[in-house]
């Protein structure tokens, strides 16, 4: 039997319509017959295939054999475990819940002004901004905002600046596939490029390079995860925060989740939507997301904690802790013991288990594989 050379049936089949797609948009980019399309319409936030060259449902790139689509989803087949074995030399024990380590501390901007742009500590763009200044990348995927910056229309963007980096800080809790900003980084130049973004896309770098998804690969010199449990369709601002609650979007000037949404209005108000009342415009690919913690990304970050202007830092790689020591060294970013907050740590735990239970039990491999006995409880 010849070797079985996955390509868009199997993509389309085992992934996107089996729900595990998160929409992270891999595929698209990954496609070197540019024949893979987005779909963020309505909530969908998927990939599609054009009638041409074997119709939507098939792939004549593929029969002929194209694998790149497939090479490069963070969710075919045994993604997990091929990841970690690429990245670690190993597979993450059970008890690893929230992914390999190899520091995990609080850490923030020390320049005032990056840190007050930030969410959380500003740690991200600090980074960002350490990288394109050094060489290390010559631009980033990152997340801007539709418009005037008023809008909270997250759309992918381009940073190759300090001030495009910090146009792009603060979260938006709709999603944004940063990939999809890739060709315009390329157009303009770039060749090694950081990949900020939710933790499905943290992903993506890891596994184009262990499957060798060619160039694409290469360019993705760097990931930077956030931490996440969901995102929100862009629904939610009209048919929730506005209709039940007035608060119409460009009066939105910052919004963060702690148990609730907390959403801060330019009159100088403060708001709380309980969480579960977003939970209709939750996107269809969290649902079965296993992965909190950003487990693939070089250095991943989140908000959980007690103090509110630093950023939870968990550095995963070699190149993570590179990229932390220079900026350390440089005085751009200051960390202190992440023992300061046990309950941040705790609730990282915590919150991974139970992302961990929503991968489905008849997935074909990945975080499933753990025998149920052994599942941390
Ligand atoms: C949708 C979402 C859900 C999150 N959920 C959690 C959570 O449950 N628990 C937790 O601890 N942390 C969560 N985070 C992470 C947290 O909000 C911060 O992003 C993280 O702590 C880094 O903060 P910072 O100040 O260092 O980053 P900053 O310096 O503010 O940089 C943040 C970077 O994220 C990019 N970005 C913003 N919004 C998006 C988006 N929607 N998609 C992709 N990229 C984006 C920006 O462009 C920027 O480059 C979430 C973030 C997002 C965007
Ligand atoms: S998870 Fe990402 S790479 Fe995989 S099919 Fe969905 S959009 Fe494509
Ligand atoms: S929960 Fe977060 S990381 Fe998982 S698919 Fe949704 S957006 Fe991606």
């Amino acid at each position: 039997m010849p070797p079985e050379k996955p390509h868009w049936a199997h993509l389309l089949q085992e992934v996107v319509r089996s729900g595990l797609c998160t929409g992270c948009a891999g595929c698209i980019i990954a496609c070197p017959h540019d024949v893979l399309k987005y779909d963020d319409t309505n909530g969908v936030y998927k990939p599609w295939k054009v009638e041409a060259d074997g119709g939507p449902e098939d792939c004549t790139h593929g029969a002929k054999g194209c694998t790149m689509c497939t090479r490069a989803c963070p969710r075919f087949r045994a993604w997990e475990s091929e990841v970690d074995t690429f990245l670690f030399g190993r597979e993450r024990t059970v008890d690893e819940v929230a992914g390999i380590a190899l520091d995990t501390v609080l850490a923030r901007a020390a320049e005032p002004a990056v840190n007050q742009a930030g969410q959380d500590g500003g740690l991200v763009s600090a980074l960002l901004i350490w990288a394109l200044e050094h060489d290390m990348i010559d631009a980033a995927l990152v997340s801007g905002v539709e418009g005037d910056g008023t809008s909270w229309r997250a759309v992918p963007a381009v940073a190759r600046t300090r001030e495009e980096v910090l146009a792009a800080a603060g979260s938006r809790y709709t999603y944004s596939a940063n990939t999809l900003a890739y060709p315009q980084a390329i157009e303009a130049g770039a060749d090694k490029l950081a990949l900020v973004g939710m933790s499905c896309q943290a992903s993506l770098p890891a596994v184009m390079s262990a499957r060798k998804a060619g160039k694409v690969a290469r360019r993705l010199a760097l990931s930077i995860g956030l931490l996440c449990s969901k995102t929100f369709d862009d629904a939610i601002f009209p048919e929730l925060f506005e209709a039940r609650y007035g608060l119409a979007r460009a009066d939105i000037t910052k919004i963060n989740i702690k148990g609730v949404f907390q959403i801060w209005t330019r009159d100088g108000g403060y708001h709380e939507v309980p969480l579960k009342e977003g939970h209709a415009w939750t996107r269809e690919g969290c649902k079965s997301c296993p992965d909190f913690a950003a487990e693939h990304a070089d250095i991943a970050t989140g908000g959980i904690g007690a103090f509110s202007d630093w950023t939870l830092t968990i550095v995963r790689t070699e190149q993570g802790r590179q990229l932390m020591d220079g900026a350390l060294a440089d005085g751009v970013i200051e960390t202190r013991p992440v023992d300061d907050d046990p309950e941040a740590v705790a609730l990282l735990r915590r919150l991974a288990r139970v992302s961990r239970r929503r991968w489905p039990e008849d997935a074909a491999e990945g975080p499933g594989r753990i025998p149920v006995a052994a599942k941390p409880a």
